[in-house]
């Protein structure tokens, strides 16, 4: 078979490539020459585990191709896949679906046989049909059909989450769509992979259900956290004690700094402007949103309670991103953090494993009160308080006494609760962290 994956960022380079893998002639088409000459190159502009090698395995084998122009493969194309950006639109918050519409009017214009288009990117309820209807308005006599296939797999561990997914959404009119995309995902088929086949409304509204029900699972423990601390309860113990019941489950139990990244935020906002349009608002989710907000927004005044009154400030952070194993630094809550602690008259000494070379681009106007350092060590030194902010695994077995000595005052708020606080407080640390007992 042969497709075009359009947009080739997060989502598309990775499905495009696993598609590769599966055995399918991928042409992975970007507007962005730069990306497209590297990856030619084999040079990958995202970090993401496995990745690399698995592009240049794809392009040895004559299977991976990149192109800057569409015209070359669309024609080709079984299918042809819509992965770009559906940011938030910075006026009311909704998705800003103009990337989708320009990549659904230059496939109009370019593409004369059948052929079922496919939205990847995460869009809103009825942007299948008006897809549909750009097309339809461009090359009135083309016969094609358009099908929804949202995309979940998880930044850090998109192969394994492409590869082996918890299910298939596929959402579409006609048997001739579905019989190409079942065939499409046939490797899928043989490892038994739910494959779930919904109508194109059913399939869009899915992800925005998904991602929202996971940012209200965040929020809720989030908020109990806030409820241990001021009651005494211990708010691991808590995630332990409601995720051990099947009904609940204990993914996406642990409280911290907020939920960020390329997805939750956007498709709350966005899940929540289409209930409002349609005159069925969501108060859950919009309640959700607030929350977060809230969260992220205050989260500079937990660290500098922790360090008490000083006039100049010295704090290291360790972590940039919004989670671990990604350069993605969207919505990061670094991002709110870091301004405030500088507005609160604090210099910072900052290192992230992966996210700094983003990061700088994000912090250009902090330049003179950020240093970046090369590793968690150079980050402590002198610092009068050390923040953990993401959870990257080298951050998990960070050498303690090592710390203390470099720190000017032995303080360590963890964000992310990934220590003990016993054997910080034996050690000698004022550690805080969320939702547990003071020691
Ligand atoms: P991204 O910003 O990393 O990549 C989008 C790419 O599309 C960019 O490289 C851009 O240059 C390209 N592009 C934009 N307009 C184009 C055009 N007209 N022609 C060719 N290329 C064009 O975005 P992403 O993170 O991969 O997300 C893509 C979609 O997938 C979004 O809707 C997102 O919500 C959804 N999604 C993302 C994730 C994730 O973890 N990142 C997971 C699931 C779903």
């Amino acid at each position: 078979m042969n497709i075009t994956i359009i947009g080739t960022g997060y989502v598309g380079l990775v499905s495009g490539t696993c598609f590769a893998e599966f055995g399918v002639n991928v042409t992975c088409v970007d507007k962005d020459e730069e990306k497209i000459k590297n990856l030619r190159k084999g040079i990958i502009p995202i970090y993401e585990p496995g990745l690399d090698e698995l592009v240049k395995k794809n392009i040895n084998q004559g299977r991976l191709k990149f192109e800057i122009d569409l015209s070359k493969s669309v024609n080709l194309s079984d299918a042809i896949f819509i992965a770009v950006g559906t940011p938030s639109r910075k006026k009311d918050g909704h998705a800003d679906l103009s990337y989708v519409y320009a990549v659904a009017e230059e496939i109009a214009k370019n593409l004369k046989n059948f052929s079922v288009i496919v939205n990847k990117s995460t869009v809103p309820v009825g942007t299948g049909e008006n897809v549909s209807k750009i097309i339809k308005k461009i090359n009135p006599s083309l016969k094609f059909d358009v099908a929804s296939n949202p995309e979940f797999l998880r930044e850090g561990s998109a192969i394994n989450d492409f590869m082996r997914p918890d299910r298939v959404v596929i959402g579409c009119k006609s048997e001739k769509a579905k019989n190409i995309l079942k065939e499409l995902y046939r490797p899928l088929y043989l490892l038994e992979t739910p494959i779930i086949f919904t109508n194109r409304e059913t399939a869009e509204l899915i992800k925005y259900a998904a991602n929202s029900f996971l940012a209200t699972k965040i929020t809720f423990i989030n908020e109990i956290s806030n409820l241990c601390e001021k009651v005494g309860a211990n708010v691991n113990d808590v995630s332990i004690g409601i995720g051990l019941d099947g009904r609940i489950g204990k993914k996406f139990l642990h409280p911290g700094p907020g939920y960020g990244g390329s997805c939750f935020p956007k498709d709350t906002l966005a899940l929540v402007k289409t209930a409002q349009d349609h005159k069925s608002p969501l108060g859950l989710i919009e309640n959700v949103v607030e929350s977060n907000d809230k969260r992220k927004k205050s989260m500079h005044k937990r660290i500098l309670n922790s360090i008490g009154k000083s006039k100049k400030k010295i704090i290291s952070i360790l972590g940039l991103t919004f989670k671990p194993n990604t350069d993605d630094m969207r919505d990061s809550p670094s991002l709110d953090i870091i301004p405030a602690l500088i507005k609160n008259k604090c210099d910072l000494k900052v290192f992230d494993p992966e996210g700094m070379k983003e990061a700088k681009e994000y912090f250009k106007k902090y330049s003179d009160k950020i240093l970046w350092c090369k590793d968690s060590y150079e980050a402590s030194k002198g610092s009068d308080a050390l923040v953990i902010l993401t959870e990257w695994n080298e951050f998990r077995a960070l050498d303690l006494k090592r710390l203390k000595k470099l720190l000017n005052k032995p303080v360590i708020i963890d964000l992310r609760n990934i220590y003990n606080p016993l054997e910080l407080k034996s050690l000698g640390f004022e550690y805080f962290s969320l939702g547990r007992p003071q020691t």
